[in-house]
């Protein structure tokens, strides 16, 4: 399988064996959900990670995911408010007598009568009718639920000034990188500023973390080319972009935000609610199969498990049915993002290609193994900018990336179709360089002696990213 598997981790899936299934059916990258779970438990399920990839000499990447300024119903003193239709109903940082707590004095001062208010992921929708005072508001119930505490709160369209990072998130960041996580997810990103913020933050504590943005605000979507620039990579969260826009919109936000990280080669997740019925069924839905596989036809590089395998009761039937999902997609003579990507190509501005040389010799490389028959395709990619811009073309052949950096290794597990191993390309020499690709294609068991690979390196090597400058065909030798 080609697409890569992001897991996300939590009280079902911390079992030894059942992790050891996960890693087993495909898990590339383990997901810490910060919206829940102690810092004891991220610790504990990293250690278990850590321990049972290495048992399975398997890489795993492990990716923190930040809460982000999600907005949440406080303490109830019931368990749960039922509230009715057209019944009215006041929320207030201060609430008093029937009033529903909302801790949130921004959100209550900026939200203005007639716009609407969705409790629990729109489960249940309300109308502001009235301000009463600066951090006071009386709602009118549109659909009724049961409110509880702690559920989230969103008004679609309200923007509010505030930094995207939380007081919360800032202490979550240093967590990860005290425990040497690779990746950080960042929450309701609006713009590209909001990336640069956690890249400084990332930055001023000492980390290099990878940094993935996940786009959940329809505003986001104006900024989208320079978030995919400012990101290492990008999700599709479906789940809060469902909330802030119509449903009906995402399968559209999904087909564009999938495009602009082809057309650049910044590999992108879809994610939510993929097998969603598989946190209580063995099996999934006719649809679900079909989500699943219309995300790989579309071109993502990972799909995302969230409750299947961190609540579910079958977290490891839900990566294995993903893994065969994928893959069935992958050989569908409908598997053509590489044919989205060509018609993108006449259609690029100048300014579009993100480096020139980079593009022209992926682009030449996948051509070429394809024409000459090769096994595989592979590049020595210190950054992993050259892998992704062969992966981007999404060929037919697995992808081996050699790079002298762990840091790019975790990377590639991000990567549709890309293997990375650890190699000295800096100071080797290059005769050095094209046998060591022979070496890992045949260690990954995609080439035997006599099968040709194509190699692609910057010569003078070590000369940094931007600088692929040769194709050369390898014969692997015994
Ligand atoms: P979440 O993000 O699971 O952290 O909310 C994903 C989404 O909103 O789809
Ligand atoms: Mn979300």
């Amino acid at each position: 399988m080609r697409t890569k598997i992001v897991c996300t981790l939590g009280p079902a899936s911390e079992d030894e064996t059942v992790l050891r299934g996960m890693i087993r059916a495909g898990m590339d990258i383990a997901r810490l959900n910060f919206s829940h779970g102690s810092r004891a438990d991220h610790e504990r399920r990293i250690g278990l990670v850590r321990r049972i990839a290495a048992e399975e000499r398997a890489s795993v990447t492990l990716m923190g995911d930040l809460q982000g300024p999600k907005f949440r119903i406080g303490q109830l003193t019931d368990p749960g408010v039922a509230l009715q239709r057209d019944q009215q109903v006041i929320f207030s940082v201060q609430p008093e007598g029937e009033a529903i707590p909302l801790p949130h004095p921004d959100l209550l001062a900026a939200i203005q009568v007639g716009q609407r208010m969705l409790i629990d992921d729109g489960a249940i929708a309300l109308t502001v009718v009235r301000r009463i005072d600066a951090t006071t508001i009386a709602c009118r119930v549109l659909n009724g639920g049961v409110v509880m505490s702690n559920k989230g709160v969103s008004v679609p369209g309200l923007k509010i000034a505030m930094s995207a990072l939380t007081p919360k998130d800032r202490d979550d960041v240093q967590f990860a990188i005290a425990q040497r996580m690779d990746a950080l997810a960042m929450s309701f990103v609006r713009s590209a500023e909001d990336v640069y913020e956690l890249r400084r933050l990332i930055q001023d504590c000492g980390g290099d973390q990878l940094v993935v943005a996940k786009i959940e605000k329809p505003e986001a979507l104006d900024d989208l080319p320079n978030i995919v620039r400012a990101s290492d990579a990008v999700m599709v969260a479906r789940g809060d972009l469902g909330v802030e826009a119509a449903p009906e919109e995402v399968p559209f936000y999904q087909k564009r935000i999938i495009l602009t990280c082809l057309r650049v080669g910044k590999p992108v997740i879809t994610a939510t609610q993929m097998l969603q019925s598989m946190i209580t069924s063995p099996q999934p839905t006719r649809a679900e199969a079909s989500d699943v596989a219309n995300a790989v036809l579309d071109g993502t590089d990972a799909l995302m498990l969230s409750g299947e395998t961190a609540v579910g009761a079958f977290p490891v039937q839900a990566v294995e049915a993903m893994a065969r999902i994928a893959a069935r997609a992958e050989a569908s003579v409908s598997y053509r993002p590489r044919a989205l990507l060509s018609e993108l190509h006449e259609t690029l501005a100048d300014d579009d290609r993100t480096d020139h040389k980079t593009d022209a010799i992926t682009t030449a490389a996948v051509h070429i193994a394809e024409t000459v028959g090769a096994k595989a395709i592979a590049c020595a990619s210190a950054s992993g900018f050259t892998a992704r811009m062969i992966a981007r073309h999404r060929p037919a052949v697995p992808i081996v990336c050699l790079t002298p950096h762990e840091r790019t290794q975790r990377y590639a597990s991000f990567m549709w179709g890309v293997a990375a191993v650890i190699a000295e390309t800096r100071k080797a020499d290059a005769d050095t360089l094209f046998e060591a690709a022979c070496d890992a294609a045949q260690r990954l068991g995609c080439a035997r002696p006599g099968d040709t690979i194509v190699v692609t390196a910057g010569l003078p090597l070590g000369s940094g990213s931007g600088h692929t400058n040769v194709i050369r065909l390898m014969e692997v030798r015994a």
